[in-house]
Parts: C-alpha cells; sequence; structure tokens
C-alpha cells in the first residue's frame, strides 16, 4: 500500500515536471515570437524613417534645383538687361530689306537637305552701298576683299570674302560680311555711323548682300551660383 502511494506520488511529480517543463517551452516560443515581431516591427520602422529621409532629401535637393534655375532666369536676365542698356545699333545699311533672317534654313551653298544655323541675317541692297559701324568700337579683324590689293593676291574670308569684325563691349561684338570693298584697318577705332566698306557679293554668297551677324559672350547667361 505503502509503495503503492510511493509509485503514485512519483508519477504525479513526474506529470507536474513534465507540464512545468512543457508550459516553459510553451512561454519560451511566445517570447521568441514576441521577439521576432518587435525586431521586424523595429527594422520597418528604421526602413520608414529612411525612406522619409530620402524622400525629404530629394525633395530638398528638387527645390535647390528650382531655385538654383529661378536664379540664373534672373541674372541671365539682369545681364542681358545691363548689356542691351549699353547698346545703341544703328542700321548697319540703308536698306531694311532682309532676304535670310538668323536661324536653321537650307545652306544654299550646301548640298540637298542641308540645313545649318545662320547665325546672322542678310540685308540686301545695291553693290556699293555704304556699310557702316553700327556702334562704337575697334577694328578687331579685317579681310581685305577677294583681289590684288598693293599688287598682292588676296582671297579674303573663305565665307565672308571681304569681312570686317568690331568689338564694342567686352562681351559683344558685330560682324559684316560678303563687302564689296573695305576701308579700316585692324585696331582703329571706329565711331557708330562711320563707313567701314561697301556691300558686296564676296566669298560664300549668292547675291549682292550684306551678312550681318552680332556675337555676345555667353558669360553673359551664364554668371550666378547659389
Ligand atoms: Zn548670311
Amino acid at each position: 500500500m505503502f509503495r503503492l502511494l510511493i509509485g503514485w506520488i512519483s508519477v504525479l511529480r513526474l506529470e507536474y515536471e513534465y507540464r512545468r517543463r512543457k508550459t516553459m517551452d510553451q512561454k519560451r516560443n511566445i517570447l521568441m515570437i514576441i521577439a521576432a515581431l518587435v525586431l521586424i516591427a523595429s527594422l520597418s520602422a528604421v526602413m520608414c524613417v529612411n525612406e522619409v529621409i530620402e524622400e525629404q532629401k530629394q525633395a530638398s535637393e528638387l527645390r535647390i534645383w528650382e531655385l538654383r534655375q529661378e536664379n540664373e532666369k534672373l541674372l541671365a536676365e539682369r545681364y542681358w538687361n545691363r548689356l542691351r542698356r549699353q547698346i545703341r545699333f544703328i542700321h548697319p545699311i540703308r536698306s531694311t530689306w532682309i532676304s535670310s533672317g538668323m536661324g536653321y534654313r537650307k545652306d544654299p551653298l550646301g548640298g540637298v537637305g542641308d540645313e545649318r544655323l545662320h547665325k546672322g541675317i542678310d540685308i540686301v541692297d545695291i553693290p556699293g552701298t555704304n556699310v557702316v559701324a553700327v556702334m562704337d568700337g575697334v577694328v578687331m579683324e579685317h579681310w581685305l576683299v577677294p583681289g590684288v590689293h598693293n599688287g598682292k593676291l588676296y582671297h579674303g574670308h573663305e565665307i565672308f570674302g571681304g569681312f570686317v569684325v568690331i568689338k564694342h563691349t567686352e562681351e559683344l561684338y558685330s560682324l559684316y560680311g560678303h563687302l564689296g570693298q573695305t576701308q579700316v584697318h585692324e585696331g582703329q577705332y571706329i565711331n557708330a555711323g562711320e563707313k567701314l566698306g561697301e556691300l558686296g557679293n564676296t566669298g560664300l554668297s549668292t547675291g549682292p548682300h550684306l551678312h550681318f551677324e552680332v556675337v555676345v559672350d555667353p558669360f553673359v547667361y551664364l554668371e550666378g551660383e547659389l
């Protein structure tokens, strides 16, 4: 009887021990699941924060880029206005007949379908008509019209033939091409309205006209940093 009791008690103890361990295992499993969940949650929270930071960074970069654009536009406008205030161009020739404006056009001397940028305007007038400086300046370049001058043969500028370039400001030049006669020398100061040559048909030209072009320093448009 006593033995039976002992045996029964030990069975109960074993069962108790078994149940206790089982409960502990279950608790541990639950704890592990909770820990894993917490880890996942914190990882995704970190990722979310990173994403938000990245979005904010991109937004601020975009804003800086926009500001830069606005700033450059403003500055370019200001510089251009400043430059324009200094410009007092008069007509380089009496005619106002523009036979070809600025922009892309079929090159009259090029091949079929050959579009080139025409960087100036072509003004038609009678050969021999006076061509004058549009503004005070210094003659920087002078190409004699093709032909013999003082016993020497000149070919003129390969495109513009008799050709004159005048510098008006540090940022501004004017060009006169296809001249039939020139009467300037390099380094010469020239006044607005002063004759620099006569209209002609020299260089690569299909008829008597003046090629008039203005060159502006691109820096005028580029200045400015945030
Ligand atoms: Zn032209």
